[in-house]
């Protein structure tokens, strides 16, 4: 067997394996078993990344709900695990709310592991939440991996909450907010609305900021400037909403900076973001994104494997990022695997997309680099053009191929 051989079939064999591996992740994503229980308030189920932001940023819309005559039902994605606070609050890191390094046995606690730090901040919401109306077998407090939540295991969760309250309204973080878990939440949840869309059934959602109070200083918060803040910052693709209760929100943030070490209370929320609730303390609105073109832009996409099948290639695609695609191709004709970063931009019609990239093809002869452009129709046809430079299969320049979702 010669080395062309043993190089086309250990391809194959890293596709059939990349494929296989692409099924039974996206297999695991399906929702678990839910039934629908009987239940006479309206329900508003908040979708949270992390202990703080449903008091941060969504206190008021949570007070709203209730005065609606709404049941909120809380669910809190991560437990916060991975902040360095837990570093401050056990003395390796200077601690700039307290003016010195925490010396846990001194100041009468333990260190904290990470399970108690999580229950702390934990702790922390729910007690907030106490004061925000929420019972406390409404906070479902679950425990993915703080800074690393994924779409599939996140819109699973989605999809039993969504069967166990039918109708129900969803709330969550922005898309806009600059943390990933902020951003997988709204994109999942976004999902979740195309889904039901797709049943015929129209899903209430909305997604609040809650790094606008980054954008804004206190003292604009204060003078009610905030808005001007937030267009200066560019940020203008949001709704205003004011706290109806603003006293009731600032108790609730005040839960955050309780620090009581021998009730377990480390006020972690203020350790870990004092600006944010210095800015919310004094900035009687919380912010809705309203769902322009940017916005839309944003939340439409997501972490998904594309295959493109042509008449002398099959590629792999894996989206990195908004409009950013990462791909593999190996052609039938040669030996070799291309691979290539892709750039994609929507036209207007929206029914087609322009791409272009830049690759690196791996070949028995050595690696040679490669452009390509094209366009892909209704997400469904591609038209694919790679000029040639030095391959030896001058054919293939121009494809026709069909593109399937993973
Ligand atoms: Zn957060
Ligand atoms: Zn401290």
């Amino acid at each position: 067997m010669g080395t062309r051989d043993r190089f086309r079939r250990s391809s194959l064999a890293l596709f059939l394996g990349i494929l296989l591996g692409a099924c039974v992740f996206f297999q695991g994503k399906a929702a678990g078993e839910a039934r629908a229980l009987p239940e006479e308030r309206p329900v508003t189920v908040w979708h949270i990344p992390h202990p703080d932001d449903e008091t941060l940023g969504m206190a008021g819309g949570i007070l709203a709900a209730r005065a609606a005559g709404r049941r909120n039902v809380v669910v809190l994605y991560t437990q916060g695990g991975s902040s360095d606070v837990r570093l401050v609050l056990n003395g390796v890191f200077f601690c700039r709310i307290h003016g010195r390094y925490h010396d846990p046995l001194a100041e009468g606690y333990h260190p904290l592991d990470l399970e108690a730090f999580k229950a702390a901040r934990v702790r922390e919401s729910r007690e907030a939440l106490k004061l925000l109306g929420v019972a406390d077998e409404d906070v479902i407090v679950l425990d993915f991996p703080d800074g690393e939540l994924q779409m599939a295991p996140v819109l699973a969760v989605m999809q039993e909450l969504d069967q166990r309250f039918p109708g129900a309204q969803h709330r969550t973080t922005s898309v806009t907010d600059r943390h990933h878990d902020h951003q997988v939440l709204a994109r999942a949840l976004y999902r979740l609305k195309e889904l039901a869309a797709t049943s015929g059934r129209q899903l209430d959602v909305a997604f609040y900021r809650v790094y606008q109070y980054d954008a804004t200083s206190t003292q604009d918060a204060a003078a009610g400037q905030s808005e001007r803040a937030a267009v200066l910052k560019g940020l203008d693709s949001a709704t205003r909403v004011p706290v109806a209760d603003h006293e009731r929100k600032r108790a609730a943030l005040q839960e955050f900076a309780r620090w009581e070490p021998a009730a377990g209370r480390f006020a972690i929320g203020l350790h870990s973001v004092p600006r944010l609730f210095a800015v919310a303390a004094a900035d009687p609105h919380e912010y809705v994104d309203v769902l322009d073109e940017r916005v839309l832009g944003s939340l439409r996409w997501r972490w998904r494997l594309g295959l493109d099948l042509y008449l002398r290639e099959t590629a792999l695609s894996y989206s990195i990022a908004p409009r950013w695609t990462l791909q593999v191709s190996a052609p039938y004709s040669i030996d070799a695997v291309r691979s290539a970063l892709v750039y994609e931009q929507r036209s207007l019609s929206a029914a087609v997309t322009l791409f272009a990239g830049y690759g690196m093809e791996w070949s028995a002869g050595g690696v040679a680099p490669y452009v390509l452009a094209g366009v892909s129709i209704v997400d469904s046809v591609v038209v694919k053009y790679r000029p040639q430079w030095s391959s030896e299969d001058l054919g293939s320049s121009l494809q026709i191929g069909w593109k399937l979702r993973l």
